[in-house]
């Protein structure tokens, strides 16, 4: 009995609809005008969205089953461990760093738009540094493992990533004066949109969305964002707004002959748990043994990601270089 009443409060949790189910139990729609409210009537949209897009890739058998698999297992498993650390450390951040601010925001709508780009130049640090930092990209790569796209890949990360990412993102948004209100607000806006650039083909085939393609980060971007292939790699670091992107030169449109193709490019099992969770803490482990003398194990854990200590290194930034001096000389050799 007790093991079927845990299974329908993480149901309920999965869905996001306990405050809802609350106010519909007590008849208390006045709550539904408040940001509660509002809250729980847009926190079960992804939950269902993702439950949709699973029943269409069966009816489009595109079932995808591999990445549904893996993710579930990511899903549970995280349940078990790491469910407060990333709250603990917001409220961390948040008392040891806001007497530090040299003013404090209120809630208007001005300070809104400036508490955004504060949090997605936040965002950008944490993200960049995932994708920089090998030891740091040890805890990026779950999310980076699928092989398809859909929803449910915004469940896949390693335990320990929200923490840190919280603690980068927190951190910055305090220093700049934003008010802890103002950054809930920002926090949930952020996960709801994040959740949804994940949307897959099966529920929305052009993740370009028209003209906002041009304006805002787009599942179109964040597709490229999660592709292996040369040009896209470690680019779109930003999640709503990606002015930081255009600003600081990571920027990358999704080009209609080249197929984005999903992953990361260590050969790997993206089927296995074991591989997707902790496969990059592995490789990292074992090349730190094989380097020779300290300073070359410290250069593993910090230099990003395909660095050598013969040499031969084969990071984002050298394989889209040589890509795109590869490409120059053919267009200048067809055009002669
Ligand atoms: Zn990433
Ligand atoms: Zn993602």
């Amino acid at each position: 009995m007790e093991f079927l009443e845990t299974l329908y409060h993480e149901i309920i949790n999965f869905l996001g609809i306990s405050q809802a189910w609350e106010i519909l139990s007590t008849k208390n729609y006045d709550a539904l005008k408040t940001y509660n409210g509002i809250v729980s009537l847009i926190s079960p949209i992804i939950p269902l969205l993702i439950i949709l897009e699973l029943i269409l890739g069966f009816i489009y058998k595109k079932p995808q089953t591999k990445v549904y698999k893996v993710n579930f297992i990511i899903y549970i498993f995280n349940r078990f461990i790491g469910r407060f650390i990333s709250i603990a450390m917001v409220a961390f951040c948040i008392g040891l760093f806001q007497s530090y601010a040299p003013f404090q925001t209120s809630l208007t709508w001005y300070w809104f738009i400036y508490g955004y780009i504060i949090w997605e130049f936040g965002h950008f640090i944490y993200h960049y540094l995932a994708h920089k930092v090998r030891i740091l990209w040890c805890l990026h790569s779950t999310h980076h493992a699928p092989e398809d796209m859909n929803l449910s890949v915004t469940h896949a990360h390693f335990f320990l990533e929200a923490p840190y990412a919280d603690t980068i993102r927190t951190t910055v948004c305090i220093l700049a004066g934003l008010q802890p209100e103002l950054l809930f607000i920002i926090m949930f806006i952020d996960g709801t949109y994040g959740a949804f650039i994940h949307v897959g083909e099966n529920l929305l085939k052009d993740g370009r969305l028209g003209f906002l393609n041009r304006i805002i980060l787009t599942p179109s971007h964040h597709r490229v964002h999660h592709a292996k292939n040369p040009l896209y790699m470690d680019t779109n670091f930003c999640n709503l707004l990606n002015i930081w992107d255009k600003a600081l030169g990571t920027y990358q449109n999704e080009m209609d002959d080249i197929k984005i193709e999903y992953g990361i490019t260590r050969q790997m099992e993206s089927g296995n748990f074991f591989d997707v969770y902790f496969g990059e803490i592995t490789a990292l482990l074992k090349d730190v043994y094989k380097a020779p003398g300290l300073k070359n194990k410290l250069y593993y854990l910090f230099m990003p990601p395909g660095w050598s200590h013969t040499g031969d290194h084969k990071t984002a930034r050298i394989v889209r270089k040589t890509y795109l001096q590869r490409s120059r000389l053919i267009s200048d050799h067809i055009k002669s």
